[in-house]
């Protein structure tokens, strides 16, 4: 049988992460405790209150067990919260995972724009997505082996460094699947054409680090 991916359930919206996956018939573990990440294809750390979860991580050695299925060769993704703990520097200053060669700013679209919608092309997802992004951090630096997958107003929201991925904004929270059919197949473009990925590697130059 097919090994599970996992979500991290300790807070935030990891219950339509669960959702996602079980729609494309995923089979989906919610994970509570260090012992819960063994045999998984990858886990999700989903959006929330990076803050609230860094609270909650501290019961158990969650880094070192995350940082273990990764080097296992499981996938590690970010969504919102989860790209803040997956990135190497935080601002401000938080602890984070580092597993991911970026400096990401939280709460950085300004309060006007706390919370929006918008229409995000994503080539290696299957095309365009509705994303919602919610008090949204944003990436500020990236380094040469972060790739970028999809961009909002020329800005990277989706970037994927080896076995780690990251986005800004919530993609449970639409109709799309595309970034969960992604994650559960590895990392394989959803059902793409040879231009979508030409057109992917040419968008892939752009922010890097330590640029700014
Ligand atoms: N602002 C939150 C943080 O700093 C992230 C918001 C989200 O995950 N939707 O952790």
């Amino acid at each position: 049988m097919r090994a599970p991916f996992g979500v991290l359930a300790l807070q935030g919206d990891f219950a339509a992460h669960a959702t996602a996956f079980r729609d494309i018939g995923v089979p989906v573990r919610e994970v509570r405790r260090v012992a819960e990440l063994e045999g998984l294809a990858g886990i999700v750390i989903p959006g929330g209150e990076s803050t609230t979860l860094l609270n909650l991580m501290r019961d158990e050695p969650w880094f070192e067990g995350l940082r273990r299925l990764h080097d296992s060769g499981a996938i590690l993704a970010g969504t919102c919260a989860g790209a803040i703990l997956l990135s190497r520097e935080v601002r401000p200053r938080q602890p984070s995972l580092a597993l991911l060669d970026a400096i990401i700013e939280r709460n950085a679209w300004g309060r006007q724009v706390d919370s929006f919608e918008a229409r995000v092309d994503a080539p290696v997802l299957g095309g365009p997505m509705d994303a919602v992004f919610i008090r949204a951090p944003r990436f500020r630096a990236l380094f040469p082996d972060v790739e970028v997958l999809a961009r909002h107003a020329g800005e990277p929201v989706l970037v994927r460094q080896g076995r780690v991925v990251a986005c800004t904004f919530h993609p449970e929270l639409t109709r799309s699947r595309g970034l969960h059919r992604y994650l559960a197949d590895g990392c394989r473009p959803v059902g793409a054409t040879r231009s979508a990925l030409t057109r992917v590697a040419r968008s892939s130059s752009g922010l890097t680090a330590p640029s700014i």
